[in-house]
């Protein structure tokens, strides 16, 4: 109930009921509506700016999602980014020093993007700064992938030719390795057979009549037959990158001048003939035309069995047996 307010008329002193003009009672609605809706908007707004509208809440959930894709894609170009970093540090710290390479220059691999901001097409959203930095990922991506895969199709080529110069390199015992080594690159002051002093330029292997003799590396036969020289009957194989390998003294030579032979094909028989006064093999190898010690281009510290297998396998490849 609303309680009446009274006054005292000092008329006739009596309390009397207070009774309000019209004005007055006007100004009351006026300030009561006036409040209400003071009231309201403070409320709405209040309310608005914690909540927003349906229509607002609705957009504001859909650019949480986005945000959320955004950030889950963020992530997923960042394990992206990591595994390209791990494939060119793969390409700069092993790849590129075992085949010889120089490492890509800095400046190829990252060539920045400049001081322009040229994804400035994305100002303005709410979510501005995730997607720019997300298109900023996939461009360096991209330029990274095209640097990667340009850099390992170089690195291919480079292994090919490798592998190719790897396959012409003397690099096995012309023998089965459990034969002993002779005489090697040395000064002779006397020579077995000539009498005088002078240089022994090839690795010597001390093997029986009949023994087969393989060729070390690929290469084309560019001598077969009787040597003046001293080596008899002999074989000569160019490799290819300055590198000649010379099998003397056989007893039976197995390829002609100008054939390709490949690693571990039988090319002859050994023997003693020549300047020779027993059995055995002497092998050696020219580089750009220089006798070098042989014996820095093969390994005798394979078994017997290793040996055949390699062999093995050099035969299964090879086109002539
Ligand atoms: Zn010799």
């Amino acid at each position: 109930m609303r309680k009446h307010k009274y006054f005292l008329d000092l008329n006739d002193l009596q309390y009397k009921k207070v009774r309000l003009s019209l004005e007055k009672k006007l100004l009351r609605v006026v300030l009561w509506f006036a409040g209400t809706i003071a009231i309201t908007i403070f409320y709405s707004t209040v309310f608005h700016n914690l909540f927003g509208s349906p229509k607002e809440a609705l957009l504001n959930q859909q650019i949480g999602n986005i945000r959320l894709q955004y950030t889950l894609a963020d992530r997923n170009m960042n394990n992206s980014l990591k595994l390209i970093n791990s494939l060119r540090m793969s390409d700069e710290m092993r790849y590129r020093p075992v085949l010889d390479m120089d490492s890509l220059p800095e400046s190829y691999r990252n060539p920045g993007f400049g001081g322009v901001d040229r994804f400035a097409d994305l100002d303005g959203y709410g979510t501005s700064y995730l997607m720019k930095s997300s298109r900023m990922k996939i461009e360096e991506m991209k330029d990274m992938l095209s640097v990667q895969s340009e850099s390992f199709s170089t690195v291919k080529d480079k292994a090919a030719e490798w592998k190719i110069e790897m396959d012409h390199l003397p690099a096995i015992s012309p023998v089965d390795p459990s034969f002993p080594l002779g005489e090697g690159y040395r000064f002779r002051e006397v020579h077995p057979v000539y009498g005088d002093s002078r240089m022994h330029y090839g690795q010597d292997i001390e093997v029986p009549y009949g023994t087969k003799v393989y060729a070390t590396g690929d290469g084309k036969v560019v001598e077969a037959g009787r040597n003046t020289g001293g080596f008899g009957n002999v074989v000569m194989i160019d490799h290819g990158y300055g590198l000649e390998s010379i099998y003397g003294h056989l007893s039976k030579i197995l390829v002609p001048v100008g054939m390709n032979v490949k690693r571990g094909d039988l090319i002859g028989i050994s023997g003693s003939t020549g300047a020779s006064t027993g059995p055995h093999l002497h092998y050696q190898i020219n580089k750009y035309g220089q006798p070098t010690p042989a014996i820095n281009f093969f390994n005798n510290d394979i078994t017997q069995d290793q040996f055949n297998e390699m062999i093995q396998a050099f035969e299964s490849k090879s086109k002539y047996r």
